[in-house]
């Protein structure tokens, strides 16, 4: 019988709440508690209380297998407050040694530093990993395909909730590879002409115009919003445009730290101070500030801070980009020596949804985004081998290869941080290169 970590990395496990890291790497730690992470706070998005209030069971298995392999004696599931339905499904199935945890219903609740430091009251180390302080932190929905893993079920299909400008908002399972415009259109279609794509949420979610886009493992949510919406217009500013005006704008009055989720825990970030940087001249010297490198970009900054709405979020992330193309990434003991106590004000600074939401302009979509139980069938898929984290797998199939649902597409590197892919429908491969396409017969 293969181990859990064999049978998480052959189902290709990846993590299902943003950053894509294979589920199987966290397995090999040894800590005392595990989360599992419900705490979803991107506006509009309700995957992971879907996913909590339809398949609480198989959640809690995925869970009890993870606290088994990694030898932890607690459990804990961080659910927001306001979820009563998910709460209640997670309740009806708790073993002794697996708690719930409520959270605020505030941005970024779902941040893994945030979920650690409230459930657990531990604060991971700054460029440290939640394995630092004793923990293993997990989505719901990967532990949810953790469970199916270890009955020799692959990944094929991702949980995303299609949101904002669209006939019937909802959260389906889409197939891996199937084009966004087809997953829109299963929410009945956009309702207004000219439209992007938020994909990922509204803060930390990236503008998306194509309608190709395939769906991955990591999809989590699309929200379809008017082209010349403050926010799209926002977020699609190029990098030479949010530096000229920050530059020129900022009138450094520090609001963008004082409202720093990560500032307030004490990390060593300070976008005021990152901005103020693009006022030094000299070659790339307006970027290569360290007080950035503890930023995780979750826009608080920018969308809700800052008065003159620039963008030291932005800012933070190219300069993060400088840093490590010019080798002065700092180490994580460097970080760790400028940390400070957890800020005293940091209770009474958090961003309540409903207030940014109406701040977002997002206030006006008020419907849930319930469960699609209905069969998702695209003719066509193309799954892209382009891991966020780690090496791409090697195609096994060619052009003209029939495949079932659930056939490895692509084998995992042995020797690296590697997951494989797997068909998402049946049909015949038309192509096999950086993607896998296939359609049905
Ligand atoms: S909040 Fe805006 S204006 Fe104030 S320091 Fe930050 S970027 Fe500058
Ligand atoms: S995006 Fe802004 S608010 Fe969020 S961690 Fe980075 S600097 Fe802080």
């Amino acid at each position: 019988m293969p181990s859990l970590i064999q049978q998480v990395r052959d189902a290709g496990v990846i993590g299902a709440g943003g950053a894509g890291f294979p589920a199987y790497k966290k397995l090999e730690a040894r800590v005392d508690t595990v989360i599992a992470n419900g705490a979803e706070c991107e506006p509009l998005l309700f995957k992971d209380k879907v996913l909590m209030e339809h398949y609480a069971t198989e959640m809690i298995d995925g869970l009890r297998l993870v606290m088994q392999q990694v030898g932890a004696n607690q459990g804990l599931v961080a659910i927001k407050h306001k979820n009563r339905k998910a709460i209640a499904a997670v309740t009806r199935h708790l073993p002794a040694h697996i708690s719930v945890f409520e959270m605020e219903d505030v941005y970024p609740a779902g941040d893994e530093y945030e979920v650690v430091y409230h459930s657990t009251g531990r604060r991971i180390p700054s460029g440290g990993l939640p394995l630092h302080v004793g923990v293993v932190v997990q989505n719901v929905e990967t532990l949810y395909h953790i469970h199916r893993a270890a009955q020799g079920r692959p990944v094929t299909h991702s949980l995303m909730t299609i949101h904002g400008h669209v006939k019937q908002p909802l959260t389906a399972w889409f197939p891996v590879g199937m084009r966004y415009g087809e997953a829109l259109e299963v929410a009945g279609g956009a309702t207004i002409e000219d439209f992007v794509l938020l994909d990922g949420g509204p803060m930390m979610g990236k503008v998306v115009t194509d309608l190709n886009t395939p769906v991955t493992r990591v999809s989590s949510g699309i929200i379809v919003l008017g082209r010349e919406t403050h926010l799209a217009e926002r977020k699609a500013q190029a990098e030479t445009a949010f530096k000229r005006i920050g530059k020129s704008a900022c009138d450094q009055c520090s609001l963008c730290t004082e409202m720093c989720p990560r500032y307030l825990l004490g990390y060593p970030i300070q976008p005021h101070l990152v901005m103020r940087a693009l006022l030094t001249t000299g070659p790339m010297s307006d970027t290569l500030t360290h007080w950035a490198q503890a930023c995780c970009e979750c826009n608080i900054c920018s969308l809700w801070a800052c008065p003159e709405e620039l963008d030291p979020r932005n800012v933070c992330v190219v300069t993060k980009r400088d840093l490590k193309q010019q080798g002065k990434w700092l180490s994580a003991e460097q970080l760790q020596k400028l940390t400070k106590d957890v800020h005293p004000l940091k209770a009474y600074r958090s961003v309540p949804t409903s207030r940014l939401l109406r701040r977002l302009g997002l206030h006006r979509f008020t419907a849930d985004a319930p469960l699609y139980t209905a069969a998702i069938a695209p003719e066509r898929v193309a799954i892209t081998l382009q891991p966020s984290v780690g090496v791409p797998p090697t195609p096994l199939v060619r052009a003209g290869s029939r495949v079932a649902v659930g056939d490895t597409l692509a084998a995992a590197s042995e020797t690296a941080l590697s997951v494989p892919a797997h068909a998402s429908i049946a049909g015949e491969v038309i192509e096999a290169g950086q993607s896998i396409v296939i359609a049905r017969v």
